[in-house]
């Protein structure tokens, strides 16, 4: 039979809302084991859905199904194969993207992206990770991928009580594998490089800045350098900075890889360099900030939301008039409405008259899911500054 989970009113007049997580504190009792596939109930015993069940994380149950569908054993392959289906009509110029999105594509806490003939998954929940054992083969039979490899090292396993390992469990996977993005030539490090690799949920913005970026250019928090890049051949000089020197060799190795002469790479902190190109008079046309999500928790957003000021209001001195300003917060916390008034602040302390020429979010092979609020953490403006 069966196991079964019982929520509390609150916790099902969320799913009736769309809202796909339901925490501990709304789950009324649970009899299920540590990553099953449970049926979800009212109290009054009427049937929500099937979910996964988590024993150990504030999430208990992750939605799989609502109303009368259940989680047959055909429901994953058919999920993972809309997914596969829905990334091929997008058009997407570039052979690195994400192929499935957790619950964007039915298939919670499992993500899986695609680095050209190689995939990287990752199983962030109890129920994901049992799920592996079928995910694998059925990825290998719709995709055919040379090498699958498991990214098993993102840190919420840890709040699922599962283990950090990156193993190959398919075929074989390179150390490095080149992809190409918009006709430019990225380096990625599958093993160990930040998130799968590349900041592929950015793809659509770097297309973006990419279209707008001209003359002299600053691309800070470049990684592996993908503003940048991406803008080289458009600029006459490309000013990149980040404080890790990995992330700095990595743009350089690149940039040869590109045969681009007019990258300059500067290992330094942001918010220095900023105040240093300041007192030194540069100027420039095209300004990208991409930094880290500043606010990891509600209780950090005060000083995260003058972190984000700070940036903004520097690069916005630095911009010639009608140069751009590409800003981002990929913090969930900061929200659509206060990263406007974030940059509106940044231009009224700088004087300048600013234009919103583009809101942006996170690609298309990153959607965000109506009800689920938690799926919408990349905003991106292109702002361009008129005096
Ligand atoms: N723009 C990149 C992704 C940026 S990720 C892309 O399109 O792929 C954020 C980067 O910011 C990381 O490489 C990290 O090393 C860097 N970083 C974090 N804090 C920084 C700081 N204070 N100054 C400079 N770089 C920083």
């Amino acid at each position: 039979m069966a196991q079964t989970v019982t929520v509390t009113p609150r916790g099902a007049e969320r799913i009736h809302l769309g809202h796909r997580w339901i925490y501990r504190t709304d789950v009324a009792d649970a009899d299920a084991s540590a990553g099953a596939v449970v049926a979800v109930t009212d109290t009054r015993r009427r049937r929500l859905g099937d979910a996964l069940y988590s024993d150990r994380s504030q999430i208990a149950l992750r939605m799989v199904t609502t109303g009368d569908e259940r989680a047959s054993a055909g429901l994953w392959r058919t999920r993972l194969d809309a997914a596969v289906r829905f990334r091929a009509t997008l058009a997407i110029d570039a052979t690195a993207y994400r192929l499935v999105n957790a619950d964007a594509d039915l298939l919670p806490s499992l993500i899986v992206d695609r680095y050209g003939d190689c995939l990287v998954v990752q199983a962030l929940s109890q129920g994901a990770d049992r799920l592996m054992p079928e995910v694998i083969p059925t990825l290998v039979d719709l995709c055919a991928p040379r090498g699958i490899l498991a990214r098993n090292d993102a840190k919420v396993r840890l709040l699922e009580g599962l283990e950090q390992r990156v193993e190959v469990v398919h075929g074989d996977v390179p150390e490095r594998i080149e992809v190409v993005e918009g006709g430019v030539r990225f380096e990625a490090d599958l093993f160990k490089g930040q998130k799968t690799g590349l900041f592929l949920d950015q793809r659509e913005n770097r297309d973006a800045a990419a279209r707008y970026a001209s003359g002299r250019m600053l691309d800070c928090f470049t990684y592996n350098g993908g503003f940048g890049l991406r803008a080289a051949r458009t600029c006459e000089h490309v000013i990149a900075v980040d404080v890790s020197a990995e992330a700095c060799a990595r743009v350089r190795a690149n940039a040869v890889l590109n045969g681009f002469a007019n990258v300059e790479v500067r290992e330094a902190n942001v918010f220095d360099e900023l105040r240093e190109l300041d007192r030194a008079g540069e100027r420039f046309d095209t300004i990208v900030l991409d930094p880290p999500a500043f606010a990891k928790s509600r209780a950090a957003l005060p000083k995260a939301i003058s972190g984000y000021k700070e940036i903004n209001l520097r690069a916005l001195k630095l911009l010639r008039p009608g140069g751009y300003l590409v800003t981002c917060t990929c913090s969930y916390h900061v929200d659509e409405a206060t990263f406007g008034e974030i940059v509106y602040a940044a231009a009224i302390d700088t004087g300048s008259t600013v234009t919103v020429v583009e809101k942006r979010m996170q690609g298309r092979d990153h959607p965000v899911v109506l009800g689920l609020p938690e799926t919408y953490y990349l905003k991106c403006f292109v702002l361009r500054r008129l005096a």
